[in-house]
């Protein structure tokens, strides 16, 4: 991937954006990428040379890498931070980097440090579930020794005091977000699942045919709405519905109003989110039809 300077920021921001590439190991692929969409990670193959982003959209890639940094450099008895575990399945070599393991007698416990929003804290958020799964898996795996919790260790970038007391907004701008730990069996089936469907995406690049489609999750699909919109302010919706009846019932109940369909947009599509849109054929084909 080449990084562009379009604002020509300080060369130390430069060199740091240019240091902090990840490196996954000797491995195949990552648990990162192994709970990402299939079809993502073989366009970001196919086409990383041309793939360009510029330092000033690596804010918080910087900031997490950062933060990593510091807390690496911490040493606490009982806890390993920031190692990375390797194993093979099927013929595959698989990584991942495990921010913090702290050993206790009856099992480990597994922590990730994640620089995000309050809206995520608030929110559920399916891929750390994912992702702390996969890693439990591949610690039990590789040490042969019980994993007993996982959490997220939430540092909120847009937390304001504020706004502390609304419904289930978090109390600190740091907060432990506890994560359901799933059976070992359900973990090994889960990585086998995402494993073949990797495999798949690999062969049908090898063989120059069609890549699977990304799915409403992969794309951060969000349900389709209905707007109530007041006719004298068609710019702002009055009230928004995630049922049909309900929009219409309200606007039957109301003056001068028109409701509005708004459709499942594919955030991550077409929000730049995805970095290879531009050779996505599947966006292509579902953009013309937004
Ligand atoms: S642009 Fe959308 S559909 Fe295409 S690879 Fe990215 S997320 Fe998937």
């Amino acid at each position: 991937m080449r990084v562009t300077n379009k604002f020509n920021l300080p060369e130390t921001i430069v060199r740091f954006s240019q240091n902090s590439h990840y490196d996954s190991g000797k491995s195949n692929i990552t648990c990162t990428q192994l709970i990402d969409s299939p079809r993502i990670v073989q366009l970001r193959k196919k086409h990383k040379e041309e793939l360009e982003q510029d330092i000033s959209d690596m804010l918080w890639m910087i900031m997490g890498t950062a933060m990593h940094g510091i807390f690496e450099s911490v040493k606490v008895e009982g806890t390993i931070t920031e190692e990375r575990l390797f194993t093979q399945l099927h013929g595959w070599d698989i990584s991942g980097a495990i921010d913090s393991q702290r050993m206790e007698p009856d099992g480990i416990v597994i922590g990730d440090y994640k620089f995000t929003s309050v809206w995520a804290v608030m929110n559920d958020k399916p891929d750390w579930e994912y992702q702390l799964n996969i890693y439990a898996w591949l610690v039990e795996v590789v040490k042969k020794i019980p994993v007993k919790s996982l959490h997220i260790y939430a540092m909120c970038r847009d937390w304001q005091r504020r706004d502390v007391g609304k419904e289930g907004y978090p109390t600190a701008p740091l907060v432990t977000v506890d994560v359901p730990l799933w059976p070992l069996a359900q973990r090994q089936a889960y990585v086998e699942a995402r494993l073949k469907a990797h495999a798949d995406a690999d062969t049908d690049a090898t063989l120059g045919t069609a890549l699977a489609k990304c799915s409403p999750d992969d794309q951060w699909r969000r349900k389709e709405t209905f707007a109530v919109m007041r006719n004298k302010n068609m710019s702002r919706a009055w009230r928004v519905f995630d049922s049909h009846d309900l929009a219409l019932k309200f606007a039957a109940e109301s003056k001068d109003v028109t409701v509005i369909t708004r459709p499942a947009e594919p955030i991550r599509c077409k929000n730049n989110f995805c970095r290879v849109s531009q050779f996505c054929t599947q966006y292509k084909e579902e953009n013309e039809l937004l």
